[in-house]
């Protein structure tokens, strides 16, 4: 991404959706580059379809502004934006074989209907192979699977044109094997395609892996707006952190260089960043796991935590201590750099960790 396109596609300017006195987006404003790849990640109710409904047109907002290449699109009408749509659900046709509800999209649009059946099926047939349907064409849509529906519900859009694409939770409806590999056909789409797309999920690791720049919605708003390694390693806030599920939080306050929490006090040596509750936060695979009286090495700190169990996730291990008041504390080991080492149930350890690897809020 980096050098490539520095020019933005959309702007949004303080936009607000209200549904009666609940705000679903309170004061948006961001500015998303060209052919690029944007996550949006938030929890459900966050805000996310009410963004991308606005954006396409579907909803009016009751303030903001939005622009698209530079024109103020606020008050056009969906089919006028040039903005691409891809359904969670896909919305197939479901009487219709692959290749007519590819071809549906381009001679049913309302501006420029492409009336040529030549054109249309040239159209249609290079639409199939970029998203790799190629010998399905005369399939109904109720005969492949959740994968193809989803390349159908892509080229149906794609064929079009569009200057943009918001998809909605694109993969929510597949399994979980498909949608890790549909993540880098998606990213490889959309660079043979060179426009912008704007996928919304809910799930960090999702957003974390195809996102250039990733968009972290909260309550509304945007907590946070950055590429996947500042959002990974720097959250903005304790929420930020909370969502990409891969920090423990420990609540308490700054005491100069310690932190003072119910599990124990520990050192503080890495970003402090500003927050309305004191919040200390340790990355899952920051943290090592040794005796209970092992010395804590120059520049660690650490807390002590009761050993309950580990669960394997494939490619990491991830074990699971409570700590004195109660609190839950995972820690996660890679098994390419190690075997896994195994614990005693109920018996007491310290977990350590390099003081600059903590993240202070305060
Ligand atoms: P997300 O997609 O992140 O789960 P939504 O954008 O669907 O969130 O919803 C954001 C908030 O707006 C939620 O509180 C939801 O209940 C509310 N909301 C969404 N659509 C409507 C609607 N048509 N009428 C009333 N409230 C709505
Ligand atoms: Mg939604």
């Amino acid at each position: 991404m980096a050098g490539i396109s520095v020019t933005a596609v959309l702007h949004l300017r303080n936009v607000v959706k209200q549904y009666g006195d609940a705000r679903a987006l309170d004061g948006i404003s961001l500015s998303l580059p060209d052919d690029s790849y944007i996550s949006l990640l938030g929890p459900s109710g966050s805000g996310k379809t009410t963004l991308l409904r606005v954006i396409a047109g579907f909803e009016r907002p009751e303030a903001g502004e939005i622009r698209f290449k530079g024109e103020r699109i606020d008050a056009l009408p969906p089919h006028q934006r040039g903005i691409g749509f891809v359904f969670q659900n896909f919305a197939l046709f479901p009487h219709l074989s692959v290749e007519q509800n590819i071809a549906f999209g381009l001679t049913n649009r309302a501006i420029d209907p492409v009336t040529d059946s030549a054109v249309v099926r040239r159209k249609v047939k290079d639409m199939i192979a970029l998203v790799g349907l190629t010998g399905l064409e005369d399939r109904g849509v109720s005969q492949i699977s959740g994968g193809q529906k989803q390349r159908v519900a892509l080229a149906r859009t794609l064929v079009t044109e569009p200057k943009m694409v918001l998809l909605d939770e694109p993969l929510g409806a597949l399994d979980a094997n498909l949608r890790t590999r549909m993540r880098s056909e998606l990213r490889s789409i959309r660079e043979r395609c060179g426009v912008t797309f704007l996928h919304v999920t809910g799930s960090e690791t999702e957003a974390l892996a195809m996102g250039d720049t990733v968009l972290v919605l909260d309550r509304a708003r945007i907590a946070q707006h950055g590429d996947a390694d500042t959002i990974y390693n720097r959250p903005s806030s304790p929420a930020v952190a909370r969502f990409l599920n891969c920090y423990n939080l420990l609540p308490g306050r700054v005491a100069g260089e310690s932190f003072v929490s119910p599990v124990g006090t520990v050192s503080i040596g890495g970003l402090r960043q500003t927050a309305a509750s004191p919040t200390y936060a340790i990355r899952y695979d920051r943290v090592s796991i040794r005796a209970k009286d092992a010395a804590l090495a120059d520049g660690e700190t650490g807390v002590e935590g009761t050993f309950i169990a580990s669960e394997y996730t494939g490619s990491a291990v991830n074990a699971f201590f409570t700590l004195a008041d109660g609190s839950i504390f995972e820690v996660e080991q890679h098994l390419s750099h190690a075997a896994p080492s195994t614990f005693e149930p109920q018996a007491t350890y310290r977990l350590a960790w390099k003081k600059e690897d903590a993240l202070v809020y305060a």
